[in-house]
């Protein structure tokens, strides 16, 4: 999926706009400048209208943490418990994102925290065509300002999007990819996966020591 191919022109200004800042390296150089430019792409969504999530959804879930983070993640879309808050991961899933985050010796005011969708799909069902493509261009805006070194994705979802790929999580982990030429991509398992399949947490486990090995 590619910027360049959404219905939104506004949306597509704006990204342009901020690649354009961006090529100034001085607006990124302090702290409170990604923030502020943080703040400018939620004021651009504002109440977004942009898909028929929107009808549905209680908050729109932008995305939290420190706007400097090392590490990002990134999951497929909020559900009840996030819709409700306005939060990303806080649940019963981000509780165990929440012990997965301390297990690499962070916080979640460490990292950033974010999804590929920003409105709850109803009944947590899997997000459609449309609505990635009138969302993703947000989440591409973030990534931009943030500049992670590693994008860690949460899920089959969030890898299969940011990777532009069909391959399944289970051989996408461990393998070695790239979000554009700065960014580690480390796909994992979605919490909520890893609480119906706990056996799987190994495997999570190995992951979040790639991360750690990368970020130091
Ligand atoms: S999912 Fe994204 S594009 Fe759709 S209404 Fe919510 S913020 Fe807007």
């Amino acid at each position: 999926m590619s910027v360049v191919s959404g219905k939104d022109l506004e949306q597509l200004q704006a990204h342009l706009e901020l690649q354009k800042k961006l090529k100034n390296p001085g607006i990124i150089k302090r702290k409170i400048d990604k923030g502020e430019l943080l703040d400018k792409i939620r004021e651009t969504l504002g109440d977004c209208q942009r898909c028929p999530l929107s009808k549905t959804r209680t908050n729109l879930v932008f995305g939290a943490g420190d706007p400097n983070a090392r590490l990002m993640f990134v999951g497929e879309a909020p559900g009840r418990d996030e819709d409700r808050a306005g939060i990303p991961f806080i649940g019963r899933a981000g509780q165990l994102l929440t012990k997965i985050i301390q297990a690499i010796n962070l916080t979640r005011d460490q990292v950033y925290i974010a999804n590929i969708l920003k409105c709850r799909p109803p009944n947590n069902r899997n997000p459609e065509a449309e609505e990635i493509e009138s969302c993703y261009p947000f989440l591409l805006q973030q990534i931009t300002v943030i500049q992670p070194r590693i994008i860690c994705a949460l899920g089959t979802f969030a890898a299969q999007t940011l990777l532009e790929t069909k391959t399944p999580i289970g051989r996408l982990r461990g393998g070695s990819h790239y979000f554009d030429e700065n960014i580690r991509v480390i796909p994992t398992y979605h919490p909520a996966f890893l609480l119906r399949n706990p056996n799987k947490k190994r495997d999570v486990w190995e992951d979040m020591q790639r991360v750690m090995k990368l970020l130091a």
